[in-house]
Parts: structure tokens; sequence; C-alpha cells
């Protein structure tokens, strides 16, 4: 009998197999493909690696702005997905050493309960456990509607192993996904449309960021077709038929369909778990409606993120292993886009707020007015504190900017720690840098900035 099986190595599921690992426990961990999941094989890794090679390119269209003339460059998308290839490797290679040291028993396979306390791998190796945690991840989720059998229509695993770039693509869904595929093709030269059911991209995110950064899309030549919706995809010998409601339609050569994930839970259909809709449904200890069965990361609800998954995969061994009853409710999760400028966010959006009737007050500062943004070519964009005027708590903060990826975690201590905007202002930030914005918003809603009116 195992004391703990953890099905799914992905984020989720190799942070609780090091963490109780770590804690002592002999943890058996199955996955069917490769340490990591999708985030490191085919998710978020891959996509910054490519993405970055896409910034490259960008630089180099905006290198007149140092006063440097590069009149020739080209580049060898062979190449560019070799070194994707190699990160991700790198990256997988660490994950095994690391289950190695910690001797976790990695087993390499299909796992399927058949019973609770009883999987099968394979369908021949039958393991009993005491404890199981969940952790098989999310697929790309393609609407029956537009489920046309054709070479052409893919979904972003297919999009980020292309052997060639396209010409033209089409790609259905302005979510996080979509707008990075959409800036990825477009810096690297590809006709990009990009179609959205919302009225603007990145639904859920600050309503401004997502008008500003369409903007910035629109600038790049991404055709942005909002408020649209698709009706049926017509697959064609050379590519797919879009067909709109508005009787609408075109042709597009490729068509990458990014409009969401859904939970991977047919491997304990058996255990018949409580759901929330289409995810697994836990407590705040991360645990399901049985008695010894946890679930992390994806098939769970909340945003479907990997560093949701490996905090959650970290609690729940705590929990498990060490006996805590730590909560993951209070647990404020940043979310980021990589496109350029970048999107991150914390905390609630004023969208939200007003939904749920919460006070707030809201300041905003242009990133122009920072002297490293400045000197570094990136002025674009603005960052937003939203407070509760009662007692100065930061309720969210939202940025479009370069390396807003980054930034967005000065707030994050402050935010969880429910640090008010005093405790902000009394720290020093490095000048100069684009943290100092930082500072500077939180002295403005103090009434105290010195460099904005
Ligand atoms: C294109 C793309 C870009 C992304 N970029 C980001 C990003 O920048 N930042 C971010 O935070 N998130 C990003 N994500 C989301 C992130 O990848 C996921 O939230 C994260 O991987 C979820 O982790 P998980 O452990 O829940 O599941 P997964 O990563 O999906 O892992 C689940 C694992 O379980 C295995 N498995 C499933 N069923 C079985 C079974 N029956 N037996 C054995 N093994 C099984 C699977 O093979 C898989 O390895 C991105 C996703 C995509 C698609």
């Amino acid at each position: 009998m195992e004391k703990l099986v953890v099905l799914g190595g992905g984020p989720g599921g190799y942070a609780s197999a090091l963490r109780a690992s770590q804690l002592g426990c002999q943890v058996t961990l199955i996955e069917e493909k490769e340490l990591g999941g999708v985030c490191l094989n085919e998710g978020c890794i891959p996509t910054k690696a490519l993405i970055k090679v896409a910034r490259f390119i960008e630089e180099i269209k905006k290198s007149k702005r140092l006063a440097i003339e590069i009149k020739d460059y080209r580049w060898d998308w062979n190449k560019i997905q070799i070194r994707k290839k190699q990160i991700v490797e790198r990256l997988r290679q660490g994950l095994n050493a690391l289950f190695k040291s910690r001797k976790i028993n990695l087993i390499k396979g299909k796992g399927k309960i058949i019973k609770p306390n009883k999987i099968i791998i394979n369908e021949e190796q039958e393991i009993n456990y005491e404890k199981i945690i969940l952790a098989t991840g999310s697929r790309a989720f393609i609407p029956p509607l537009f489920n046309c059998s054709s070479p052409y229509l893919l979904t972003s695993r297919e999009a980020l192993a292309l052997t060639e770039l396209p010409e033209e693509i089409s790609i259905i869904g302005a979510g996080v996904v979509g707008c990075e595929f959409a800036y990825l093709f477009s810096a690297m030269g590809v006709s990009v449309t990009l179609v959205e059911l919302e009225d603007h991209i990145l639904p859920g995110a600050d309503k401004k960021c997502a008008l500003l950064l369409e903007g910035f899309l629109r600038k790049m030549g991404i055709k942005l077709y909002l408020s649209t919706k698709i009706t049926n995809l017509i697959p064609e010998e050379k590519g797919i038929q879009i067909k709109l409601e508005n009787g609408k339609n075109w042709f597009s050569p490729l068509v990458l369909v990014a409009v969401g994930r859904e939970p991977v839970v047919e491997a304990f259909d058996t255990l018949n778990l409580e759901k929330e809709g289409k995810v697994i449904k836990v407590n705040e200890y991360l645990q399901t409606s049985l008695e010894g069965v946890y679930a992390v990361g994806d098939i769970t609800a909340g945003p479907q993120l990997a560093h949701k998954a490996i905090a959650q995969g970290k609690l729940v061994a705590e929990n498990i292993i060490k006996g805590d009853k730590k909560s993951f409710l209070s647990t404020i999760i940043p979310s980021c886009v990589y496109t350029h400028p970048e999107y991150a966010s914390i905390g609630k959006t004023e969208e939200t707020l007003e939904r749920e009737n919460i006070k707030f007050k809201t300041i905003t500062l242009p990133i122009q007015i920072n002297g490293r943004a400045l000197c570094e070519e990136e002025k674009e964009g603005f960052i937003k504190l939203i407070y509760s005027p009662y007692d100065k708590k930061i309720l969210g903060v939202h940025m479009l900017s370069a390396l807003a990826t980054e930034l967005i975690s000065l707030v994050i201590p402050f935010i969880q720690a429910g640090a008010t905007l005093d405790v902000v202002t009394s720290c020093i930030y490095p000048h100069p840098t684009m943290s100092e914005l930082w500072g500077e918003i939180v002295d403005k809603a103090l009434g105290q900035s010195i460099h904005s009116l």
C-alpha cells in the first residue's frame, strides 16, 4: 500500500510530489507523458521562448529610436524551434534530476482509478494507495461547432510546433493564449486575424488595459474582429472557411482555436467526485468530496495558471503530510499576458468591485513619467492602483507596460499581507528603475507624489 500517489506530473502534480517528499513522505507519481505537464512542454515555457524571439525582432524594428540602423537581418524558424526545445529539455532534465534525488517513484504510464484506493497503470500494474492527489490538468477545448476534422485546425499545442511559419493565420479567441499567439505571429511577419466574441480582448482583465493593448495589437497590423460570433468552420483542401453569424465568411490557411481549456477528469470517473460545472469541487484545503482524495491545478476552479497549480500542490502536500490546515482561499493569484506591452494584474478589477458593490478609489500613472522607462524606450502604457478609501489597503493593481509581468511581483507581498499604502510608501525603491512607478503611484494616492501632479 502506497502512502501517497500523485496522478499527473504537471506543475500541480510535480510540486505536490516534491514538497511531500521533502517532508519525508515516500511518493509515487504517475505521468503518461513528460514531467512538467502543459506548462513546461506545451504552454508557459515554449510560448515564452518563442515570444523572446518576437520581442527581439520588434526591438530590431525599433532600433532607429536608439540611433542604430540595422539594415539586414533574418531568422531561422528551424533554429528558433530547436532553441525552444532545448530550453524545455533542460528544464525537464532538471525536474527528472530533482525527482531522482528526492527518490520519488516516477511511473511512466496512463493511470486510471478503478475503485477507491486502487489505481491501474496502462491497464496492467495495480497500485493500492492511502491518499491520492489528482493533478491531471487540462486540454484545449474545441467547441463542437468548430470541431471540423482538418489538418489546418490547430490548438496551441500544434501552433507551438509548426515546422514553418505560415503567411496567414486566424485565431479564434482573444484571451491570454489567443493574444500571446497573435502577438508572436504578427511580430514574426505573419498576417494575423484575431476574432473575439466579447466587445474587447482579454475578457475579465482590467478594461482600460485591454483597450489599450487592443490599440497596440492593431498598430502591429493584427486584424481584430470584436463582438464577432463564428458559427461554423468548413474544411477545404488548403485551409478552412470561417463563417460568421452576420453571414460574412473568409478563408484562412490556418485556424488556431484558443477559446479556453477543459479539465481532464476521465481517469477518475469511477470515484464520482462532486463537480462545480466541469471542474472538481474542492474545499479550502483542496480536499474533494471523497476522503483521502485531493485535487490541484487546472482541474479545480479558479484561473488555469501554473503558479496557482504549484501553490496548491505545495499547500496540499503540507496539509496531507504535516497535518496542517492551510487554506487556499485567501491566496491572491496574479495573472500575466506576455504581449508587448505586457499585461499584469493582481487583485480585483474596477469592474468586479462595482459588481460586488465595494467602494474603491483609483489612481493611474502613465509609464512615460518614469526615467528608466524613457531610457529603455519603453514609455507605452500605464499602471493603475485600486485601493480602499477606508483603510488604504490595496484592492488591485493592473498594468500595461514593458516588464509588467516582472513588476507585478512588487505588489504581491503587500497585497497578500493586507498592507496599507503607508507601508508601501515607507520603502525605498532603487533609482532609476521602473519599480519606482510602484512607489510613485502609491505616493500619488496619498497625495504626496513629487514626480507627477
Ligand atoms: C499555450 C499556453 C500557454 C500558457 N502560458 C502560461 C503562462 O505563461 N503562465 C501560467 O501560469 N500558465 C500558463 N498556461 C497554463 C498552464 O500551463 C497550466 O495552468 C498548468 O500547466 C496547469 O498545471 P496542472 O498541473 O494543473 O496540469 P497540466 O500542466 O495540464 O499537467 C497535467 C499532467 O497530467 C498528466 N495526466 C493527465 N491524465 C493522466 C493520466 N490518466 N495518467 C497519467 N498522467 C496523466 C498529463 O500528461 C499532464 O502532464 C499556459 C497554457 C497554455 C496552453
